[in-house]
Protein backbone atom coordinates (compact mmCIF):
# COMPACT_ATOMS: atom_id res chain seq x y z
CA UNK A 1 0.00 0.00 0.00
CA UNK A 2 2.14 2.84 -1.32
CA UNK A 3 1.46 6.42 -2.23
CA UNK A 4 2.69 8.60 -3.68
CA UNK A 5 4.64 11.75 -2.35
CA UNK A 6 2.49 14.69 -2.67
CA UNK A 7 5.26 17.45 -2.34
CA UNK A 8 5.94 19.23 -5.68
CA UNK A 9 9.72 19.30 -6.65
CA UNK A 10 11.14 22.96 -6.49
CA UNK A 11 13.71 22.46 -9.39
CA UNK A 12 11.27 21.03 -11.66
CA UNK A 13 7.56 21.79 -10.56
CA UNK A 14 6.28 18.48 -10.90
CA UNK A 15 5.30 16.47 -8.90
CA UNK A 16 7.46 14.25 -6.29
CA UNK A 17 8.01 10.88 -8.32
CA UNK A 18 9.15 8.80 -4.76
CA UNK A 19 6.92 7.02 -2.87
CA UNK A 20 5.37 8.45 0.17
CA UNK A 21 6.45 6.97 3.65
CA UNK A 22 4.11 4.32 4.69
CA UNK A 23 0.96 5.46 5.73
CA UNK A 24 1.82 9.09 5.61
CA UNK A 25 1.36 11.67 2.27
CA UNK A 26 5.58 12.49 2.02
CA UNK A 27 8.37 10.84 1.04
CA UNK A 28 11.06 11.45 3.16
CA UNK A 29 13.02 14.22 0.95
CA UNK A 30 9.51 16.06 1.59
CA UNK A 31 9.76 15.92 5.56
CA UNK A 32 8.82 12.18 6.23
CA UNK A 33 11.39 11.61 7.74
CA UNK A 34 10.17 14.02 10.32
CA UNK A 35 9.43 12.66 13.85
CA UNK A 36 6.19 14.57 13.79
CA UNK A 37 5.45 13.11 10.56
CA UNK A 38 6.10 9.92 11.48
CA UNK A 39 3.74 9.83 14.34
CA UNK A 40 1.04 10.98 12.63
CA UNK A 41 1.67 8.42 9.63
CA UNK A 42 1.79 5.54 12.71
CA UNK A 43 -1.76 6.85 14.43
CA UNK A 44 -3.29 6.31 10.37
CA UNK A 45 -1.93 3.24 10.17
CA UNK A 46 -3.28 2.46 13.58
CA UNK A 47 -6.21 3.59 12.80
CA UNK A 48 -6.79 1.55 9.80
CA UNK A 49 -5.90 -1.22 11.71
CA UNK A 50 -8.58 -0.71 14.13
CA UNK A 51 -11.04 0.15 11.01
CA UNK A 52 -10.30 -3.74 9.63
CA UNK A 53 -10.80 -5.42 12.87
CA UNK A 54 -13.63 -3.32 14.62
CA UNK A 55 -16.25 -6.27 13.34
CA UNK A 56 -13.55 -8.88 15.14
CA UNK A 57 -13.49 -6.76 17.92
CA UNK A 58 -17.12 -6.54 18.74
CA UNK A 59 -17.45 -10.10 18.69
CA UNK A 60 -14.51 -10.55 21.31
CA UNK A 61 -16.41 -8.02 23.43
CA UNK A 62 -19.84 -10.57 22.91
CA UNK A 63 -17.75 -13.48 23.39
CA UNK A 64 -16.54 -11.78 26.71
CA UNK A 65 -19.67 -10.94 27.89
CA UNK A 66 -20.94 -14.57 26.73
CA UNK A 67 -17.37 -16.44 29.01
CA UNK A 68 -18.66 -14.12 32.22
CA UNK A 69 -22.50 -15.49 31.91
CA UNK A 70 -21.21 -19.45 31.19
CA UNK A 71 -21.08 -21.57 34.51
CA UNK A 72 -19.98 -24.37 32.36
CA UNK A 73 -16.61 -24.71 32.56
CA UNK A 74 -16.09 -26.45 29.18
CA UNK A 75 -18.27 -23.99 27.75
CA UNK A 76 -16.03 -21.26 29.53
CA UNK A 77 -12.76 -22.86 27.68
CA UNK A 78 -14.50 -22.72 24.53
CA UNK A 79 -14.85 -19.38 24.61
CA UNK A 80 -11.72 -18.70 25.34
CA UNK A 81 -10.23 -21.03 22.47
CA UNK A 82 -12.92 -18.72 20.39
CA UNK A 83 -11.63 -15.20 21.20
CA UNK A 84 -8.06 -16.61 21.23
CA UNK A 85 -9.00 -17.47 17.59
CA UNK A 86 -10.05 -14.06 17.12
CA UNK A 87 -7.34 -12.02 18.56
CA UNK A 88 -4.78 -14.09 16.01
CA UNK A 89 -6.85 -13.03 13.15
CA UNK A 90 -6.81 -9.24 14.51
CA UNK A 91 -3.01 -9.86 15.20
CA UNK A 92 -2.40 -11.29 11.85
CA UNK A 93 -4.21 -8.66 10.11
CA UNK A 94 -2.54 -5.75 12.16
CA UNK A 95 0.97 -6.73 11.06
CA UNK A 96 1.65 -8.90 14.56
CA UNK A 97 1.08 -12.42 14.03
CA UNK A 98 3.26 -15.00 14.60
CA UNK A 99 4.26 -15.33 11.04
CA UNK A 100 4.71 -11.75 10.80
CA UNK A 101 7.05 -11.58 14.23
CA UNK A 102 10.53 -11.74 12.91
CA UNK A 103 14.29 -11.24 14.54
CA UNK A 104 16.90 -10.69 12.64
CA UNK A 105 20.44 -11.47 14.26
CA UNK A 106 23.70 -10.49 12.90
CA UNK A 107 26.01 -13.49 14.01
CA UNK A 108 30.25 -13.57 13.10
CA UNK A 109 32.19 -10.08 12.43
CA UNK A 110 31.72 -7.48 10.06
CA UNK A 111 27.63 -7.75 10.01
CA UNK A 112 28.35 -12.14 8.72
CA UNK A 113 25.23 -13.62 7.84
CA UNK A 114 22.34 -12.72 8.08
CA UNK A 115 20.12 -15.21 10.54
CA UNK A 116 16.41 -14.75 10.44
CA UNK A 117 14.51 -16.75 13.14
CA UNK A 118 10.67 -16.73 12.41
CA UNK A 119 8.78 -17.37 15.72
CA UNK A 120 6.28 -20.02 14.36
CA UNK A 121 2.37 -20.62 16.05
CA UNK A 122 2.68 -21.69 19.83
CA UNK A 123 -0.23 -23.97 18.84
ZN1 LIG B 1 8.77 13.65 -2.20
Amino acid sequence: MTQQCTATAKSTGERCQNDAIKGGTVCYQHGGAAGQVQRKAQERLDKMADETTADIQADIADLQAEYEAAEDPDTKVAILSEMRRLWKIILDRTGHGPTEKREHEHSGEDGGPLMVIERGSDE
